[in-house]
């Protein structure tokens, strides 16, 4: 990460009790990443960049330095999030002096506008998106929260305040927030695929399902979602992560072997699995039983054997208690390194929206 370095802002907050606000950081962020104290301040770093603290007289002094504007983006909002919320009514004013100072737009937003939606099987819907530049979701990650506005409302989309936490609209204009996957990106059309498990009557499937030419939705993103080069792969999943695992399948070099297992409702929900590599696709049907009550995704990985030779790594996601039974067996039975695996609750059963990315 420090070689990748290149974006700084720093700022200073007025406390008064800057060493007490120090230590409080410090004891949440020790979850999320590597916390090194030293007397007076501590330095914090995590996937999206670092941070260095100084609690001095009155202030306590803020210094980060991450890869890229988004990121960038992303500790700043983070990191007055915190303070706000450690603050305990205390005032906090903070002004970010450096990169992107006075930035008023989240760098990973865009807006897109629905081109066309059709079925692709009985249970889901590709939407096409119209997007001015769809190479800027070719890298970074494979999945974006779709930001969609109330029915019937022209959107109102977050804002960045001027101490770059998000503002989101709220009330009438509050927005569902949906991740999924980019299926597909066609660059000399300008359009992004989002294929959606149309279920219930979500804000999801609602969405997807009376999508007409011209709708507005907001993405945050991409992230997420990227495999590691290995010999030898496991892709398995339920419907929600079949967009996922066909992406990934379609950019495997020819080099590469994959077993793939998917579990659908039924032989009408399979779909054709393109790639270069040496692929072996297995369909699990649950037939009757509801999505998310069975274990049938979890034996599949049981029975699977990882290769003798060559690197490993498997991919999942479904359900929330299907992802942490397989991550589960994947490392207490198979002995699989934290590294060599990407195990992702994609849905909660009885839940709206989980947002577990499981690592
Ligand atoms: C990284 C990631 C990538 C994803 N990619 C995709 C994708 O490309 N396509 C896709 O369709 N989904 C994808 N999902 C899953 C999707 O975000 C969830 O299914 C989400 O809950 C759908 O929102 P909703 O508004 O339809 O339902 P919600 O309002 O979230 O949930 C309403 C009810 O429906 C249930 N429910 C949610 N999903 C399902 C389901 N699939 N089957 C049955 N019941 C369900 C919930 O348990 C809840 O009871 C992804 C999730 C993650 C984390």
């Amino acid at each position: 990460m420090a070689n990748e370095t290149t974006l700084h802002a720093k700022a200073r907050v007025a406390l008064a009790d800057p060493a007490g606000m120090l230590d409080r950081l410090c004891d949440h962020f020790v979850s999320h990443g590597t916390v090194t104290r030293q007397p007076g301040g501590a330095r914090l770093e995590g996937p999206f960049g670092a941070v260095e603290l100084e609690a001095g007289a009155g202030a306590l002094r803020i210094a980060i330095a991450s890869p890229n504007e988004s990121y960038l983006f992303v500790v700043k909002s983070s990191v007055a999030e915190h303070l706000v919320e450690f603050a305990e009514g205390e005032t906090i004013t903070l002004g970010w002096q450096g990169d992107a100072a006075g930035e008023s737009r989240i760098p990973y937003f865009r807006e897109v506008v629905v081109r066309r939606a059709r079925d692709i099987t009985p249970a889901m819907r590709r939407v096409t998106l119209a997007c001015d530049d769809p190479g800027y979701f070719a890298t970074g990650g494979l999945h974006v929260r779709v930001l969609i506005p109330p029915r019937g409302r022209p959107p109102v989309w977050p804002s960045v305040g001027p101490d770059s936490r998000v503002i989101w609209p709220d009330g009438d204009d509050v927005l569902a927030k949906r991740t999924y996957t980019i299926r597909a990106i066609d660059h000399a059309r300008g359009e992004l695929d989002i294929d959606v498990v149309l279920h219930d009557d979500s804000p999801g499937s609602i969405w997807a399902r009376e999508a007409k030419p011209g709708d507005r939705v907001g993405l945050l993103g991409p992230g997420g979602g990227d495999v590691v080069p290995a010999d030898w792969y496991l892709l398995c999943g339920d419907e929600t992560a079949l967009p996922a695992i066909a992406r990934i399948a379609e950019n495997l070099p020819s080099s590469a072997r994959a077993s793939i297992v998917i579990e659908v409702a039924d032989a009408a929900e399979r779909q054709e699995i393109a790639s270069d590599a040496a692929i072996e696709v297995t369909w699990l049907h649950r037939d009757s039983a509801p999505a998310g009550s069975t274990e049938l995704l979890l034996q599949a990985v049981r029975d699977i054997a990882l290769p003798e030779q060559g690197a490993p790594f498997v991919f999942a996601g479904c359900e929330q208690a299907a992802a942490r039974a397989i991550r589960k067996h994947l490392r207490a039975e198979k002995q699989l390194p934290k590294d060599r695996h990407l195990v992702a609750a994609y849905w909660r059963r009885g839940h709206a929206d989980v947002h577990d990315h499981g690592e």
